[in-house]
């Protein structure tokens, strides 16, 4: 059996912040990585790339529960099995967590995590994507983005920002596709770390206090002196649930799973390309939503893309749990509170639809027909001008989050798990709430804070 210091599970968004740390740390590491290495670039920056996120074409994707029916978490939502996980297919959206959901977080992380402009986690984070991007991540992305955010401002929008983005812009393709890429932290990981199709079967803690990290298929295991699982908030629950039976450690039946509230209109506006712009127009703490006005475009056709992001909050509502054999089974629902956010967003996207002159405002406010997104823009298509209501199921975001909370049943505050020898869980499923922002920003500042204290422990 091999041993080594640190083995790290999954080498998506979470997994290669934690292994990159520890290579500037100069801390010996694996990366065990389920899927293939299918290289390092980011999706969208392949000429052509604008199907290249959709899970029904790409060969790396693996639903989350093969039970899955809809209409959440279904046959769409899932991994992307692959090194750089889905790191190499986000869109680059930062933002901190509201302090309203950081108020649930342990102090200790919270005050570690510190202000998106401080000298903590955030603002250390925060300074990386601007060296990597090369620009402030609130300077519009070009002119056309400015321009956007000029409008916003203007119809009473005041303190609208460009939404935060870790991208770098590389130009068009042949057929006038706009080429970018989103930062990854797997550019940061050694190649000698990286174990690909390697999937992780067990974890056996020794009396020794290693772990051995055992595969399926055959490879041999590797013993390590701690294991940071970052496989995703449902995967993760998946080991510590198995690790933790075979153990007789207790572990929980069920775990809660969150995504984002989302509810957005598009409409059909005047000019023949597609625009990337994305302003944030709304940060609303009471309706624990922000709102995003996009241009973007389809078919030669230009759009506008207004969608509120809301938290939804841990509840039996939405939850996920194993049988004996290890099969998956959920249950995701709306809950009270998750309706109460919805109805605060049809008000918000009400607003917007009246304030940038879109006709069908007051349709909004009463819709109780949510369209699939792509259904609403072949609508809107046939009605230019005119807002057409959206809806996205849950786990269709790829934002789950909340099943191993830090300081809560399974996970302690430092990101250890309770009982179980030196195993850490990093990544959204640690978040004691989501909030309302994109998860990224802080899965990479949580990534470095869940290093130190592997290292404090080491
Ligand atoms: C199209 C798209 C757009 C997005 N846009 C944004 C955005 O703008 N802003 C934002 O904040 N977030 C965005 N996200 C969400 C963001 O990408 C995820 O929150 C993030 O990647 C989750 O990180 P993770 O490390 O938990 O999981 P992942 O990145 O999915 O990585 C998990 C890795 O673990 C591996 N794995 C799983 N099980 C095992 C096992 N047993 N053994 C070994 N390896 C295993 C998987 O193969 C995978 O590589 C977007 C996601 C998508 C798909």
């Amino acid at each position: 059996m091999k041993d080594i210091p640190v083995a790290v599970v999954g080498s998506g968004m979470s997994g290669s912040a934690v292994a990159a740390e520890l290579a500037r740390g100069g801390v010996p590491a694996v990366v065990l990585e389920a899927g293939p290495d299918s290289g390092r670039s980011h999706v969208a920056a392949k000429p052509d790339s604008a199907g290249l996120a959709d899970p029904g074409v790409d060969a790396d994707f693996e639903p989350f529960f093969a039970s899955a029916s809809g209409p959440h978490y279904d046959r769409r939502c899932g991994l992307r099995r692959r090194v750089g996980g889905r790191s190499l297919y986000w869109r680059g959206i930062c933002l901190p967590i509201e302090p309203y959901a950081l108020a649930d977080w342990p102090a200790a992380v919270r005050e570690r995590l510190g202000e998106p402009d401080g000298t903590g986690l955030y603002g250390q984070v925060g300074e990386e994507l601007e060296r990597w991007t090369g620009r402030a991540l609130l300077t519009p992305l070009d002119e056309r983005e400015s321009a956007l955010l000029d409008t916003v401002r203007g119809r009473g929008y005041g303190d609208a920002t460009v939404t935060p983005r870790a991208v770098r812009v590389l130009g068009d393709d042949p057929r006038g596709e706009s080429l970018w890429e989103a930062y990854s932290p797997v550019g940061g990981v050694p190649a000698a770390f990286v174990r690909d199709r390697w999937p992780v079967q067990d974890l056996v803690p020794a009396p020794d206090g290693t772990v051995e990290v055992r595969a399926t298929g055959g490879a041999e295991s590797i013993r390590a002196r701690a294991v940071v699982l970052c496989a995703g908030t449902v995967h993760n629950a998946r080991l510590l649930t198995r690790a933790g039976r075979r153990a007789g450690v207790a572990v929980p039946d069920t775990f809660a799973v969150v995504d984002h509230l989302v509810r957005g209109w598009v409409a059909a506006v005047p000019g023949d390309g597609p625009v990337d712009a994305s302003v944030l127009a709304v940060r609303d703490a009471g309706a624990r939503s922000n709102v995003m006005v996009e241009t973007t475009g389809t078919n030669g056709a230009r759009l506008l893309d207004v969608w509120a992001m809301g938290e939804q909050r841990p509840t039996s509502a939405s939850q996920f749990g194993f049988d004996e054999e290890g099969r998956a089974h959920y249950t995701a629902g709306h809950s009270a509170d998750d309706r109460e956010v919805l109805g605060h967003q049809r008000e918000l996207l009400r607003a917007l639809a009246d304030a940038l002159g879109v006709a069908g405002g007051a349709d909004l406010a009463a819709a109780e027909d949510w369209l699939d997104f792509d259904t609403a823009v072949a609508r809107a298509q046939r009605s230019p001008g005119r807002a057409v209501p959206y809806g996205c199921p849950l786990g269709s975001l790829d934002h789950e989050a909340c099943s191993l909370p830090l300081g809560g049943p399974v996970v302690e505050g430092t990101g250890r798990v309770r009982d179980l020898g030196p195993v850490y869980v990093a990544g959204p499923s640690v978040f004691p709430r989501a909030g309302a922002a994109n998860p990224s920003l802080t899965t990479l500042a949580l990534s470095r804070y869940v290093v130190e204290n592997v290292l404090r422990e080491l």
